[in-house]
């Protein structure tokens, strides 16, 4: 009688034991990454107004305390990155989604890609005006087509034909792109009177660009990383332009070591293949990420006239943020294996 009661009590120790050991063990073992980012360009501290520089720390954070529940409740890295871009792309001061910035027709093309690093899968959309969240689109491409990229007006047809949601092209207006557009047309206009209007000279595209592209990626407790990037391009783009972000390789990729999403002048980053390269030069140089992207975005890309900057974190869950721009906007929270302390940053200027 009294060892049958002894048992219980050992067996009642035992459960309860496990109960709080398992979760303490499972707590300390797990890592998950989650970098973001919200474009760079000419952003510094004597053209940003208290009030702007908070509600882009409060937007920044966010997104970052919205990825941490879904990395740290085990969700894949697929769906943070696209749950993340979208919050970001709902959130009018970005250049992506609401916010976007204006063509030199006065329309919102948006770009948007994904790319999942477990196997190499991608999806990206190009030159869309109506769907409201391009990179859920782009996500959709890769998971229910056999295409990797749609464009225009087939784009929009696949994403009504799925019954993604559908907004009027004034829905991604917003004053500030409107006010963004003038000021380039003017510009324009003063450095090259003759030029028929308004079609973009490629020199003055840049004027204004300063609050970009929206991105994210992310390594998950299972060890997979993605990355997902989504854009209104930039201010006074000629219509029909597109640029990195969604191509493949340039502005966005992810494979089993690395994940990269670029912001920045695209044209650059396309001639560059900036994201593969990062990416091959960890896989085939050998190179440690923080030196791949300091050399790529501090020498090489500003060597060849462009500049910008790129987010990326590898399988060890290391996060770089490099970029040659005044500013961007940035952050990223990171759990390491074998500590209980979640580190997070958040940052919008140089020093
Ligand atoms: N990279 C984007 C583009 O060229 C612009 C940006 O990052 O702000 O479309």
């Amino acid at each position: 009688m009294q060892s049958n009661a002894l048992k219980r009590l050992l067996v009642i120790g035992m459960v309860i034991l496990w109960n709080v050991l398992c979760p303490v063990w499972a707590q300390r073992t797990t890592s998950y990454t989650l970098v973001i980012h919200g474009g760079a360009g000419t952003i510094t501290r004597a053209n940003m107004s208290a009030e702007m520089e908070r509600a882009y720390h409060q937007s920044l954070q966010r997104a970052l305390d919205l990825g941490e529940k879904m990395l740290a409740g085990g969700l894949p890295a697929l769906e943070v990155v696209e749950k993340v871009v979208r919050l970001l792309e709902d959130d009018s001061l970005f250049n992506a989604g609401k916010g976007a910035v204006l063509t030199n027709a006065g329309e919102h093309e948006l770009d948007a890609a994904i790319m999942d690093g477990k196997n190499l899968g991608a999806g990206s959309v190009a030159g869309v005006k109506t769907i409201k969240n391009p990179i859920s689109a782009a996500r959709a491409v890769m998971e229910k087509t056999e295409h990797v990229m749609l464009s225009g007006s087939g784009a929009e047809a696949f994403a009504r034909q799925i019954g993604l949601e559908m907004v009027p092209n004034s829905y991604f207006s917003t004053e500030s792109r409107r006010r963004g557009l003038k000021r380039a047309l003017e510009e324009e206009k003063k450095n090259t009177p003759n030029a028929p209007q308004p079609a973009a000279g490629i020199s003055s595209v840049r004027v204004d660009w300063k609050y970009g592209t929206v991105g994210a990626v992310a390594l998950d407790q299972q060890g997979n990383l993605a990355a997902a990037t989504s854009t209104g391009g930039m201010t006074n783009k000629r219509y029909g332009r597109i640029g990195d972000a969604p191509l493949i390789g340039a502005g966005t990729y992810a494979d089993s070591l690395v994940a990269v999403s670029c912001t920045g002048w695209g044209e650059f980053f396309i001639r560059m293949v900036m994201a593969k390269s990062l990416a091959d030069r960890v896989r085939f140089g050998n190179q440690s990420l923080v030196k791949a992207g300091d050399e790529l975005i501090q020498i090489a890309l500003p060597a060849l006239g462009g500049d910008g900057g790129l987010i990326a974190v590898d399988r060890n869950g290391e996060p770089i943020m490099p970029f040659c721009t005044e500013g961007m906007y940035r952050g990223y929270v990171r759990k390491e294996a074998g500590s209980d302390k979640v580190k997070r940053v958040v940052a919008i200027y140089k020093d």
